[in-house]
């Protein structure tokens, strides 16, 4: 009985306690209901029609989001008519698994969002879970959906490349190219044992299709995954990859990762990310901005190494890298390095510049042959109405969606390579909107589904 005596703000209605009070009394109803009318469904031998003998009986916990329930669970004597011996017990037969999908699922969903700690504290906040919820049980059961995820996932190959190109030429036309962005980030590992070994990577990945649609994204560790060819081929065949359709990828050059595209796909094409080169660029202007300004000593080397005239030839450096002319871009590069070396005592500004200038130019020397033209990429593109995505600038980075704001925002957080793994499928899972889904295919049976759809139909 819920009781109020005047109506306020703070009165109106149910409260959180109230509410987690009434939805565990129902779910001890219910599911005590479900129980007795299914044993009762059991009782008679199948053969011969008398009841089964009872031995004895032993409880066993059914947790869910509405409550940790105590089951009676009757273990009974097989019937002398089949001949066998022994017990068996069938309400334990039923419910092998002892957390409802559904509960599983929100934890993985929390989870997913934030640490295993928050994800129990939260999840106690908002159901009523009838015990306390510890971080160790959330994770358990996300590892679990990410193992029965992986389990899924198709053999590694060699290559996915199976068909040649005359079959390509009789597919359909295909759609406008995908657009996969794969770049590598960094967490802290739980077996540090020297600053060295600190961190381990983790390549994290977001396909965009070019004629629109929501994009998807993917992640795994390198040292840890088996299948990670297997586990980008299918997401891009989720988003429609056909054999002889173009994709596109783009990435931070990094060596790790640059072979995985050759064999997912015949038409793959891998470019250096413009974003990754704005990145660098922006870098050194910071360093340039700190260069000594002065008109005075001039005496001391070429006059046009100020803040300015450094920002000046940067500037220039960026506009022939984002039109593909590396070879005039690294002359630039060049000749404002020589400039920086003409000082005798060049100050700790101007050698700090020199320093990542030489980065700069190893980079772009490394990428070469992975730098198009994307000013006239972008205008061919926006010509044909849908810009392709040649830098994933606008975007966040893969890295950071996926990876560093679940795994590296509090530096205490540390992961083993598998931990790692398994809580970025799930994390991807939720992302892509996909892991509802993935518990509809486990678990079929939907009672309140089928009784809403005669409704939506009539609609
Ligand atoms: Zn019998």
């Amino acid at each position: 009985m819920l009781e109020r005596q005047d109506l306020t703000a703070a009165s109106a209605g149910l409260r959180v306690a109230e509410a987690h009070q009434v939805l565990a009394s129902v779910q001890q109803h219910l599911l005590t209901a479900q129980v007795a009318t299914a044993l009762a469904d059991q009782a008679l031998c199948d053969s011969c029609g008398r009841p089964y003998r009872h031995k004895d009986s032993r409880t066993i916990v059914l947790r869910s989001l509405f409550g940790t329930l105590q089951l009676t669970s009757p273990r009974w004597w097989r019937c002398p008519c089949t001949g066998q011996t022994g017990t068996f017990s069938p309400l334990a037969t039923l419910l092998s698994e002892r957390a409802t999908p559904e509960l599983v699922r929100w934890e993985a969903t929390y989870a997913a969002h934030t640490s295993y700690d928050a994800a129990a504290e939260l999840l106690g906040q908002a159901f009523p879970l009838g015990r306390t919820l510890h971080a160790a049980a959330v994770r358990r059961h996300t590892e679990h959906v990410a193992e029965r995820l992986d389990g899924e996932l198709g053999d590694e190959r060699f290559s996915f490349v199976d068909t040649c190109p005359a079959d390509w030429a009789e597919l359909p036309r295909p759609d406008l190219p995908l657009v996969v962005g794969i770049d590598g980030g960094y967490v802290h590992s739980s077996k540090q044992t020297s600053r060295r070994d600190g961190w381990f990577e983790v390549i994290a990945g977001r396909s965009t299709p070019t004629g629109g649609g929501p994009a998807k994204c993917f992640a795994f560790v390198q040292t840890h995954d088996r299948k990670p060819k297997r586990r980008v081929y299918e997401m891009l065949r989720g988003q429609g990859m056909a054999d002889n359709q173009q994709v596109t990828f783009l990435t931070d050059g990094g060596e790790d990762i640059r072979d995985l595209p050759l064999y997912l796909n015949p038409q793959a094409e891998h470019l250096l990310d413009w974003f990754h080169i704005t990145m660098r660029l922006t870098v050194l202007r910071q360093t340039a901005k700190s260069l000594p300004n002065p008109a005075g000593d001039v005496e001391d080397g070429p006059a046009w190494t100020t803040a300015d005239q450094v920002d000046d030839e940067l500037t220039r450096i960026r506009w022939l890298l984002w039109h593909g002319n590396t070879f005039r871009a690294l002359q630039l590069v060049d000749s404002l390095a020589f400039d920086l070396d003409c000082f005798d005592d060049p100050g700790p500004e101007r050698q700090q510049l020199a320093k990542r200038l030489a980065e700069f130019r190893g980079y772009i020397d490394a990428n070469t042959a992975r730098i198009p033209n994307y000013g006239e990429r972008r205008r061919y593109g926006e010509r044909r109405r849908c810009g392709e995505a040649i830098s994933s600038a606008t975007a966040e980075s893969a890295v950071n969606q996926i990876i560093s704001k679940r795994m590296v925002k509090k530096q205490q957080m540390r992961w083993t390579p598998r931990g790692a793994h398994l809580l970025l499928q799930v994390r991807t899972r939720v992302l892509n909107d996909q892991l509802a889904d993935d518990f509809t295919r486990w678990y079929p049976t939907s009672p309140a589904r089928e009784a809403t759809e005669p409704i939506m139909n009539a609609a």
